[in-house]
């Protein structure tokens, strides 16, 4: 065990606020357990107050203008419906964040301008409509009618903040409406993305399987970052989702340097992912927030490891794509994988509409 390490609260939080240091019990063990502060797990959330705030910038902070797309308290609607230039309909997808907690705070959290804010320090800074803690009932009943009422939105993500933070009986107020517009056939698609399992998933208790018995096959959108996450405490729960709840469970995994950009981590994870019947979904290129930026492993290294990687890959575990989210709200784009594909960096890439982006990358 790692002496004296304790959480730093708020006494660690970013000049907005914002990522305040929590580590639940079973988190410090873990983080004693795997190399302590400066090992895998304790990197991603004991916090550096120095080169975070030297790094810091809050200019950059919303890199995928979630908050321009807020339409609703805490529903995000970016991936609007529509058609294309054929005419075929296509169906939106919303983000619904009905709170700004988690059970722990990752140093390099895309939505560290405002998850782990204190009720009483909720400012200007905090986006364009004003953010609290946990939406009140009215604002998600406001939210709720929203996604009712809004023709070709069938999709609704449940998201960061950690919706397993909130209290169980108002975790199943939400999935009791969305389970209702599923089976109605308002609603096609429910996800849950949530970290608690690998946070503490001693904090999710029988009420918590019981609300989200209320949706219609929900997938669940487990992020993890490397294989010693994947304690039994954890594997236990997202079995429990599987089973009990009749989930697809899915991983997102961030690429980050120092903690998995390394073809041995990489491939442990996704095997153990596959191995345990599970989905491995995403692996993202790190966010552009200012203070995490010592995480970010430079994209031809990204896209090298990837190479490296994909092919060792049984086909089961090689579901996992590496995608980048492009900034300003454009979505994500996924990187061609395997070196099918000859990558001329300073041409940048497309996506699959043929849209090509720049990676400021000189050859
Ligand atoms: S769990 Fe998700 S929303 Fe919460 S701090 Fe980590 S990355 Fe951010």
């Amino acid at each position: 065990m790692v002496e004296n390490l304790k959480a730093r609260g708020t006494g660690v939080m970013l000049p907005h606020g914002g990522l305040p240091e929590v580590l639940p019990p079973y988190l410090v063990k873990l983080i004693s357990e795997t190399g302590g502060p400066e090992g895998p797990i304790g990197l991603q959330f004991v916090a550096r107050p120095t080169l975070e705030l030297s790094q810091y910038d809050y200019k950059e902070s919303d890199p995928l203008l979630e908050d321009f797309n807020e339409v609703s308290p805490g529903l995000v609607y970016k991936y609007r419906a529509g058609k294309d230039s054929e005419g075929h309909s296509y169906a939106g997808r919303a983000l619904f964040t009905i709170t700004r907690n988690c059970a722990a705070y990752c140093r390099y959290c895309t939505r560290g301008r405002e998850v782990g804010i204190p009720a009483n320090q909720q400012g200007e800074l905090s986006g364009t409509l004003s953010h609290t803690p946990h939406l009140s009932k009215e604002q998600i009943d406001q939210s709720l009618e929203f996604i009712r009422n809004e023709y070709g939105l069938n999709e609704v993500i449940l998201s960061g903040g950690d919706p397993l933070t909130v209290r169980p009986e108002v975790l199943s107020y939400v999935t009791e409406k969305l389970g209702e517009m599923q089976r109605e056939g308002k609603l096609s698609i429910v996800r849950i993305g949530t970290r608690v399992p690998i946070h503490n998933p001693l904090l999710i208790k029988e009420a918590h399987f019981e609300a989200l018995k209320k949706l219609r096959n929900p997938r669940f959108m487990i992020h993890a970052n490397h294989i010693l996450e994947l304690t039994p405490e954890a594997l236990s729960v997202l079995q429990r989702l599987r089973k009990d709840c009749n989930g697809v469970v899915m991983s997102q995994t961030v690429l980050l340097k120092g903690v998995n950009d390394n073809v041995e981590v990489l491939y442990n994870l996704f095997t153990k992912w596959a191995e345990e019947g599970f989905i491995p979904y995403y692996v993202f290129q790190n966010d552009a927030v200012s203070w995490a930026k010592h995480f970010t492993v430079p994209i031809q290294d990204a896209i090298s490891l990837w190479q490296k990687m994909r092919p060792r890959l049984s086909g089961v575990a090689a579901t996992a794509r590496f995608v980048i989210d492009v900034e300003s709200g454009y979505g994500k784009v996924a990187v061609p994988e395997a070196g099918a594909w000859n990558i001329i960096f300073s041409d940048g890439f497309r996506d699959f509409k043929g849209t090509r982006f720049d990676l400021g990358v000189a050859e």
